[in-house]
């Protein structure tokens, strides 16, 4: 199998990061900083980015890393206590770690895209995991432009859909042209996923981000009603609804810009192991006027606009829908 050493390291530091994030969230309920762009960021933002950066340059010395965070914030002199917790949860993984190696691993995912590189979100939907909602850990290999493997580590959504209040922790994994699975966090077995089949009997189901601002919820409805999507639409925070649409909990996963986001552009690390887990699933990703996501432009989807994500077989419908609403 391709990118087999690559997947097994992906998946033990996506592992060992859902565990420290946890424990934080478990010991210290919401306290976020507040970045220079406004959005909020956690402990566990920066353990879980240490933790994945420390294990891809052990393994893959030469392979950059563009990651969300960095550690400027915590390596000012009035940040050292923070920087010290940081390093308290990373002693999960390697109980000799420094604070001056966790901002240097840390700092590695300020990597720059090149021919083959990682792009990591350590906690994607930050404000879902303050609140106490979904969250994603998101992993992804590009070379050449084209996303090659991609993991989400999605620690509180339900193993099975059927049963949410049963065991949570999944982990989503795709490697280009080898199909998508999924795994318990607690289970080494991965199993195929698919996305739901034109014949599956099901009402079609749409999902969207829970922070208004991440989507315009009145034209996302207006779009699902004219494809006669009755169900009332399920609202999830971070990638884990690319893995509720490649796992056949939802058809269809809509983020249209708010005009209010003015020209805002999608980070890489936000849609590129969702993406492919979709696409290995069977479904189609691509912007709101049917173009493939185009990763081959830096840090940013500049050359895209919003996202569709659907099973496939609703697609051409709902790219229709969006032109004319
Ligand atoms: P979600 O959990 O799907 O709502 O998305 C979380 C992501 O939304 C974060 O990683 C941010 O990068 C991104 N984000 C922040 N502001 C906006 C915005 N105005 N429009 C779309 N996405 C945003
Ligand atoms: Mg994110």
């Amino acid at each position: 199998m391709a990118y087999e050493h690559e997947k097994n390291v992906a998946i033990a530091a996506l592992k060992a990061a859902a565990r420290l994030c946890e424990q934080v969230r478990h010991d210290r309920g919401p306290d976020a900083m507040t970045k220079a762009d406004h959005s909020p960021v956690t402990v566990a933002d920066f353990g879980a980015q240490a933790v994945i950066c420390r294990a891809i340059a052990a393994i893959f010395p030469n392979d950059p890393v563009v990651g969300e965070e960095d550690a400027t914030l915590l390596q000012k002199p009035a940040m050292a206590e923070r920087l010290a917790q940081v390093t308290r949860y990373v002693h999960m993984v390697d109980p000799t770690a420094t604070p001056e190696q966790v901002a240097a691993w840390i700092n590695r995912g300020n990597g720059q895209p090149s021919d083959r590189f990682w792009t990591l979100d350590p906690i994607d939907g930050t404000k879902g995991y303050v609140r106490g909602d979904q969250y994603a850990i998101a992993l992804a290999l590009i070379e050449g432009g084209q996303v090659v493997l991609g993991l989400m580590a999605c620690p509180a959504l339900p193993v099975d859909p059927q049963q949410p209040e049963g065991d949570r922790g999944v982990l989503f994994l795709a490697a280009r042209g080898e199909g998508a699975h999924a795994l318990a966090l607690a289970n080494e077995h991965p199993h195929p996923i698919r996305v739901n089949a034109p014949d599956s009997g099901q009402p079609l189901r749409l999902i969207e981000s829970v922070e208004v601002d991440h989507g315009d919820h009145g034209r996302q409805a207006a779009i699902a009603q004219s494809l006669g999507m009755a169900e009332e639409p399920i609202r999830m925070d971070s990638q884990a609804k690319y893995g509720a649409v490649a796992r056949g909990d939802a058809d269809l996963y809509l983020r249209l810009p708010q005009p209010a986001s003015g020209d805002r552009r999608e980070n890489i690390w936000d849609h590129a192991a969702g993406a492919i887990v979709i696409e290995e699933a069977g479904g189609r990703v691509t912007d709101l006027f049917g173009q493939p996501l185009d990763f081959s432009h830096g840090s940013k989807l500049s050359q895209n606009q919003g996202i569709v994500a659907s099973n496939g077989h609703i697609h051409d419908r709902v790219l229709a829908a969006i032109r004319d609403r």
